[in-house]
């Protein structure tokens, strides 16, 4: 493929394309595959990775309007990531007087920030709302986007969107519109997955960012917003990056004066796409003396084998895992571990996040279960 250049959108250097993982197919966020290749660029100056031709806004609204169900698909993980979440955002915070929300899921998070500050109201927007979520007292949820956020609800002197700006056509748009509902003296908390490195959130078509610091201070001065701090999450959320936004204009964070190398952040997403490309023969490899083929884990890593190594998921027979009820609806049955255990010597393929596999091949080791890793190839 040859590298033609196109301007970066957000600070308008120069960015080169990276390897397709799949000539005609990738993955949303979600688990949906897509006939549609994952044709992504890497900018040389700010660091940050976006798709090589636009998608459109009504492209981007149809995905979650039809049928993006992140939040519902796994309650118990939903309420363990709305934990690790709030504890988060409670030790950089003091308690506010309202928050909003912006791509809140069921809700989940807002309740529990509302738990621990019982004087705060709480408004939340997702287009995608599951029908069981209910408004309360505090807390009031909306079906919808931005430009939905009910009229009067606000100001609010902190607001939030939790892995929602790495999924808008424009950054710095959805910054700006952000500001419009923010008090005086309030703050902007972004989180998105961490861009100093390629990892698994590279692979999902509709992060149409993957947003470097320096990318995400761009985004804010472009909203006319300074940024305030930049913090790594803590291990219980992963590897994301939390960005604290002030509507006022002196720049008090100074930031380390490169804090990405962008030449060194491309050649290591094209190292990392390069090895999703040869993910499916990788496996083919390894499971070419297993009878039948079961994965260990249903979720977003699963998914993400069925979108990019499918000649190897057309040989797995059923999905096991702890928890049944927690399974993503992969086209696959579902059984429990204590079952699949059953089967000394069966071959698993496992299907946890790579930085993962290692403890959980022991286990299964231990069980009598022949694990396959693939970590060794893919290590996040
Ligand atoms: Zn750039």
């Amino acid at each position: 493929m040859t590298s033609s250049t196109i301007p970066c959108p957000l600070c308008a250097g120069s960015a080169v394309a990276l390897t397709l993982p799949h000539p005609s197919r990738s993955m949303l966020s979600d688990g949906r595959v897509i006939p549609r290749a994952l044709a992504k660029m890497s900018c040389l100056t700010c660091g940050s990775a976006f798709h090589a031709s636009s998608t459109a806004d009504d492209d981007i609204r149809a995905i979650y309007e039809d049928g993006y169900e992140l939040a519902t698909t796994a309650p118990k993980s939903d309420a363990a990531r709305a934990r690790a979440y709030g504890d988060w955002i409670r030790t950089e915070f003091n308690p506010p007087n309202a928050v909003l929300e912006i791509g809140c899921g069921s809700g989940a998070l807002l309740s529990e920030l509302l738990r621990t500050w019982p004087d705060a109201r709480a408004c939340g927007v997702d287009p995608a709302l599951p029908a069981t979520a209910q408004s309360q007292q505090r807390l009031k949820l909306v079906r919808g986007f931005i430009d939905d956020v009910p009229a009067g609800a606000g100001p609010f002197d902190l607001i939030v969107a939790v892995n929602v700006i790495e999924h808008t056509t424009n950054p710095s748009n959805f910054l700006r519109s952000l500001r419009d509902h923010l008090a005086p003296n309030g703050y902007i908390v972004i989180v998105c997955p961490d861009g100093h490195s390629p990892n698994v959130e590279l692979m999902f078509f509709d992060h149409l960012y993957s947003l470097t610091r320096g990318g995400l201070r761009i985004c804010g001065r472009g909203a006319a917003l300074a940024t305030e701090k930049q913090l790594p999450a803590p291990s219980t959320v992963g590897d994301f990056l939390m960005s604290v936004f002030a509507a006022q204009i002196d720049d008090r964070y100074t930031p380390a004066l490169r804090d990405t190398d962008p030449a060194r952040l491309h050649s290591e997403r094209q190292s990392y796409l390069e090895r999703w490309r040869t993910l499916d023969q990788f496996l083919l490899d390894q499971s070419r003396s297993a009878a039948g083929l079961l994965t260990f884990g249903a979720g977003q890593t699963a998914a993400l084998l069925r979108a990019y190594a499918p000649k190897t998921w057309t040989r797995i027979d059923s999905l096991v895992l702890d928890d049944p009820p927690e399974a993503w609806d992969l086209g696959r049955s579902v059984a429990s571990y204590r079952d699949a255990v059953q089967n000394p010597g069966q071959a698993i393929l496992i299907a946890t996040a790579p930085p993962a596999q290692q403890a959980v091949a022991r286990r299964l080791e231990r069980d009598g279960l022949q694990p396959i890793t693939w970590n060794e190839l893919i290590p996040r």
